[in-house]
């Protein structure tokens, strides 16, 4: 499993248009501008910094006793990666995920005990994504028909 630096940030308003960005950088790997996903009309930018998973990996045991060190180092790289004018910072707010995401595929979508009648199904399985995770319950319940 890969680990995870996650910092949630509301800014001033800014004239990004983009709705996330994946960066080369070895530290910010990811950033979603919540804004662009429309559920709600907010007067402030909403915005998720994700560490790459090398550096969460590395820093996520330590990053609680440091939380405002890790913030401002994925806020700084944010700012210099994509040259968006941030004038205010409103909120932050870190989160370290130990076991964020699985990277690696495992040899079966699903798990079903047909004796005892229980599966387990999860993204976990497949990927580290949604379309993970339905496809592990899609097989869970091909599996429970053939029963
Ligand atoms: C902040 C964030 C952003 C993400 N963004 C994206 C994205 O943009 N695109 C993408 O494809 N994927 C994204 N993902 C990943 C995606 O959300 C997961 O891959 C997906 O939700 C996994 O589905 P799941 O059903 O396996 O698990 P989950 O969605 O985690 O569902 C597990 C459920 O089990 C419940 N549960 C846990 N323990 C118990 C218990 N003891 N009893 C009863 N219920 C319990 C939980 O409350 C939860 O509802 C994101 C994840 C996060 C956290």
């Amino acid at each position: 499993m890969n680990s995870n630096l996650t910092v949630l940030l509301m800014t001033n308003k800014t004239n990004n248009k983009a709705s996330s960005y994946f960066t080369n950088d070895e530290t910010l790997g990811w950033v979603s501008y919540e804004n662009s996903k429309k559920r709600f009309e907010y007067n402030k930018d909403l915005w998720v910094l994700q560490s790459t998973f090398r550096y969460g990996d590395k820093h996520t045991d330590n990053y609680r006793n440091k939380r405002k060190y890790y913030t401002n180092i994925l806020i700084n790289k944010f700012k210099k990666l994509t040259g968006i004018k941030i004038k205010k910072i409103y909120f932050t707010h870190i989160h370290g995920w130990k076991y964020s995401s699985n990277s690696k595929a495992i040899n079966v979508k699903s798990y079903w005990d047909k004796k005892c009648g229980l599966g387990i199904c999860a993204d976990w399985f497949g990927g580290p994504r949604l379309e993970n995770g339905w496809l592990s319950a899609n097989d869970l319940y091909a599996k429970i028909i053939k029963m």
